[in-house]
């Protein structure tokens, strides 16, 4: 089948509006791109897919979508230690909205120059709107970041604070009472759900100082109970150390806890490390760097309620569950 009219598109919107790396030998408009691999680096790769509907609204501002397109694959990236270096883009478009090409293209390129990241192929068809992304980082090849290598006694810590998008995104949903909130504690959480922060420059840190890492974009129980299961481990939570942002602060307790940890849509790291590596860390990035409970030899998940009680995750996820 030809190629439709649209081939060009790719080119005409976003060829001068990425970084210009000196390691593409060869970037958009030829057959394919040519990437020089820097010596004692592996290539991580990871791909996202974001379909409107599913993934995003249809109302969402396109600068907006965007940033979130490479973010959440910059924070794949983030939670592999890996240097962002190259992407791909494949862009499904119901019609050629020339306004609407601009403002995306305006909000790839601010990330993508924010991070070194450039874009260097793509594809264009006609569909419902979808968009995917494939990021490839530069990895140090003596020291690869994965999720099977928590220990026990390592501290568990989270970047940022959670639960601001899943608010954000209950807002959307017609579900949050906004009585304690003003419009810019909404804006601010409607912001955390459509433009996240792939916390990079941590993660590029975690390589040496972290046991295990995962991004946190399906809710930190679910992403945390990904590195207990491939690291064979259990964890102590302590819920009176999540981290929640001032906004997420004035919403009922009960509700930002139950947002932090089963929310998702964060793109903030959950990682692993000996307390003396969280303590450098912790002066690396003042603020930035939460310690909320400990591995643990035992398999379980055990949480501390307010009466200093452990209680195990099975007992209290009843509570969770319709948020999940
Ligand atoms: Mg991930």
């Amino acid at each position: 089948m030809k190629k439709s009219p649209e081939f060009s598109l790719i080119q005409q919107y976003f060829h001068a509006l990425t970084a210009n790396r000196e390691d593409v030998i060869v970037g958009i408009g030829d057959d394919c791109a040519v990437l020089n691999n820097p010596q004692d680096f592996y290539t991580a790769i990871s791909i996202d897919t974001l379909v409107q509907g599913i993934h995003f609204f249809a109302d969402v501002d396109p600068y907006r979508l965007g940033i979130k397109a490479l973010a959440v694959n910059l924070s794949d990236l983030a939670a592999m230690g890996a240097e962002p270096a190259w992407f791909t883009l494949a862009l499904t478009l119901p019609e050629i909205n020339d306004e609407w090409l601009k403002q995306f293209s305006a909000g790839l390129a601010d990330i993508a120059q924010q991070h070194r990241i450039q874009l260097v192929g793509g594809d264009t068809t006609r569909g419902p709107l979808t968009i995917t992304i494939q990021v490839h980082g530069h990895l140090a090849k003596d020291n690869i970041l994965q999720r099977n290598a928590a220990q026990t006694t390592d501290l568990i810590c989270v970047t940022g604070c959670l639960g601001d998008a899943a608010a954000g995104l209950q807002y959307k949903l017609g579900q949050l009472d906004t009585a304690p909130l003003t419009d810019t504690d909404i804006e601010y959480l409607l912001q955390r759900l459509e433009m996240p922060t792939p916390r990079n420059q941590i993660g590029q840190q975690l390589v040496s100082k972290a046991h295990a890492a995962i991004d946190v974009s399906d809710g930190l129980l679910a992403d945390l109970n990904h590195i207990l299961h491939a690291s064979n481990k259990g964890a102590k939570l302590n819920l009176s150390s999540l981290p929640f942002s001032p906004v997420l602060q004035k919403l009922p307790l009960k509700l930002a806890t139950q947002l932090a940890l089963t929310g998702g849509d964060d793109y903030e790291l959950c990682f692993t490390a000996p307390a003396e590596n969280v303590a450098k860390l912790k002066q690396q990035f003042p603020k930035m760097i939460r310690v909320i409970g400990e591995i643990t030899q035992d398999k379980g998940m055990y949480f501390q309620n307010a009466q200093g009680e452990w209680q195990a995750f099975s007992k209290i996820k009843a509570g969770y569950d319709h948020f999940a």
